[in-house]
């Protein structure tokens, strides 16, 4: 797999990133997510649809993995997310065997990021401020509905 330098890995995130903020604009749980693959081209992208479609399975990750379609295989596919993937899109990642995860902020959540890095996944940490910030306001203002996203 290529190694990911730091500013491809932003302007990954930026995908990610407007994911989200669409995800907000519209009422929705604000974290979005894109699959790129080994060769750099984006092959799908989407955003936490639970209030939108009433769908609880439709988390960003997976979203964004379902708009990619079918893949003979996952290996050097990078899985953009601007949050650490909860245990649901971790086992996505480990099930399918996407390469690498890049995550926009770990410090509102921390999902399962740790277990797929023992498990050989390159996981890539961004600690980027603005993600941060929207999951922030959208937790103090929605803490019901992000209870009910990660199942507390
Ligand atoms: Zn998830």
């Amino acid at each position: 797999m290529r190694p990911l330098d730091e500013a491809t890995a932003r302007a990954w995130l930026v995908t990610a990133l407007d994911e989200a903020r669409a995800g907000m604009a519209e009422g929705g749980v604000p974290v979005g997510a894109a699959l790129y693959g080994a060769d750099g081209a984006l092959l799908g992208r989407g955003r936490n649809r639970r209030v939108q479609d009433g769908d609880p399975s439709t988390h960003a990750e997976t979203a964004a993995f379902r708009a990619a379609g079918r893949q003979r295989s996952y290996r050097g596919t990078t899985m953009v997310t601007t949050l650490s993937p909860c245990w649901y899109c971790s086992g996505l990642v480990r099930q399918f065997g996407i390469s690498r995860v890049v995550i926009g902020e770990a410090v509102t959540f921390r999902g399962g990021h740790d277990w797929l890095a023992e498990h050989g996944v390159e996981v890539v940490v961004l600690d980027d401020p603005e993600c941060v910030a929207m999951m922030r306001e959208f937790t103090a203002r929605h803490p019901e509905l992000w209870g009910e996203d990660i199942g507390e």
